[in-house]
């Protein structure tokens, strides 16, 4: 655990007690604060009491008298569509509104860091998609290089949770705009942009609030590194005000396509090769057509962006081609799952929106696809003309029939998982993939994404185990 600092004596409140919310109440109670606690959950509350924190209904301004700040749980709406009553009440009150990355910028460095030969460092990772695999990535090659690194943020453990950090150790973040948007300090060492897409933008109130709530982890702190996305426009305008010229080497920029090799520094990704490149020079590249754990253009992406922070931190570019290809996978995101008779099996089921499932389509050559659920805001236009690679779909979900005349290939109505992954794998040849890539949210059937992609690698491993 990390004890928040600069709260002794002082009283904070809390709202929402989840993960982030529990943790941020035990951190300040640890670094010498008084939690008081409020969730619009009955459970939740009594889960905070039974810690021994007071909960105290927040949602009037008087309620924040002696209150030093509100800590905000990230699902809970601060501006956009509405605020939050409680966080209404703060700001009228005149309180600070924080969370609890905030409160771990502000007491991730101690007063031990003295004794240190290298001060710690944060690498804080932001981005529309591939977020998690980039900060999965960048920890693993870490570890695969010797290098002491915990992971934390949107993934894993809340920020607060970690332990202190040793001596040199790098601690990795996926941060999400809604936790961008509110941290009061944000002050990471390296910080990442992956790319921009249109999401949440109920929460931001339309495509600018989502890009500038993403841009504050530049802004506000300012990274001595930057590693920018720069394949559209949010990115590249972002990069271009971050650098003083051209060869501002402070900015790395990285792109999926697209040859970066002017004066800066850059590492992009094109036909199945990583390139970096320093003041117009090529100075590595790495064949990524093999790395079983990254396929297609879009973890290509990811790869450049992981290996460009591990770059920036002084590794050497043979010992991240290996890490890459040791690279395990996250569950449920372009995860292998199975190969047998010559059909690969893929578990994507993190693939919740069209633009998702159309870079999982464009990894693989011949696919037997697996798609389907609860139809995202927008409808599968962005799906059109992208099933190139696609033998055959077959379609899931409580409206698979709707579904499946949307789609300009070839459709089976299954519904069900199990009858999916059977008549996938009845009718694929050797060298297929049947790919789990659903375009659509689960909760028409499942609790979450999770569950859909433990069922998927589930009925695989019946059938193929009944041969
Ligand atoms: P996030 O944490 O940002 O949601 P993940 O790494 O969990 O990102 O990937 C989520 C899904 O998005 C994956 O299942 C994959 O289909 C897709 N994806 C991954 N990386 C990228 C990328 N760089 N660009 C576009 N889509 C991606």
């Amino acid at each position: 655990m990390i004890p928040v600092q600069g709260v002794e004596g002082q009283t904070l409140a809390i709202l929402g007690l989840g993960r982030s919310g529990l943790t941020a109440a035990r951190a300040i109670r640890e670094g010498g604060g008084v939690a008081i606690c409020w969730d619009d959950n009955p459970a939740a509350r009594e889960a905070a009491e039974g810690e021994g924190f007071e909960t105290r209904d927040l949602k009037r301004a008087e309620a924040f008298e002696g209150v030093a700040s509100l800590i905000v749980s990230p699902g809970i709406p601060h501006l956009y569509p509405a605020p939050n009553p409680v966080i209404r009440a703060a700001l009228q009150a005149g309180v600070p509104v924080d969370n609890d990355i905030g409160l771990f910028f502000r007491s991730f460095a101690s007063a031990g860091w003295d004794e240190f030969d290298t001060p710690p460092r944060v690498v804080a990772v932001t981005g529309s998609n591939g977020k998690s695999t980039t900060s999965a990535l960048i920890h693993h090659i870490l570890e695969a290089a010797g290098r002491p690194a915990q992971l934390a943020g949107n993934i894993g453990r809340g920020v607060l949770d970690i332990e202190p950090p040793h001596d040199g150790e790098v601690v990795v973040l996926e941060l999400s705009s809604y936790q961008t948007d509110l941290a009061r300090a944000l002050t990471p060492d390296i910080a990442v942009f992956t790319n921009l897409s249109p999401d949440h933008l109920d929460r931001h109130g339309g495509l600018g609030g989502y890009f500038a709530a993403k841009r504050r982890l530049f802004a506000e702190g300012g990274p001595d590194r930057a590693v920018i996305g720069v394949d559209e426009d949010e990115g590249l305008f972002l990069a271009g005000q971050l650098a003083e010229g051209p060869g501002d080497d402070r900015v790395i920029r990285v792109s999926s396509g697209t040859k970066l090799s002017g004066p800066g520094w850059s590492v992009f990704a094109r036909k199945g090769f990583l390139s970096e490149w320093r003041k117009a020079r090529q100075v590595a590249s790495i064949d990524l057509r093999e790395v079983a754990g990254l396929p297609g253009a879009h973890n290509h992406q990811n790869a450049c962006a992981a290996y460009a922070v591990a770059r920036a931190l002084g590794l050497a570019p043979r010992v991240i081609e290996g890490a890459l290809h040791s690279y395990p996978g996250l569950p449920h995101r372009s995860q292998r799952v199975a190969e047998a008779g010559g059909v690969v099996y893929v578990n994507d089921s993190k693939a919740t929106n069209v633009d998702a499932a159309r870079r999982a389509l464009s990894a693989f050559k011949r696919i037997r696809w697996i798609c389907g659920g609860l139809e995202k805001e927008g409808g599968l236009d962005g799906l059109a003309g992208e099933t190139g690679a696609v033998a055959k779909a077959y379609v899931i979900g409580r409206e698979a029939a709707n579904f499946a005349i949307q789609l300009d290939v070839e459709a089976e109505v299954c519904t069900t998982m199990a009858n999916a992954v059977s008549r996938a794998m009845a009718e694929a040849e050797p060298g297929d993939t049947v790919l789990l890539a659903p375009a659509a949210a689960s909760f028409d059937q499942y609790d979450n994404f999770e569950q859909r992609g433990l069922d998927f690698v589930a009925e695989v491993e019946r059938r193929l185990a009944a041969g």
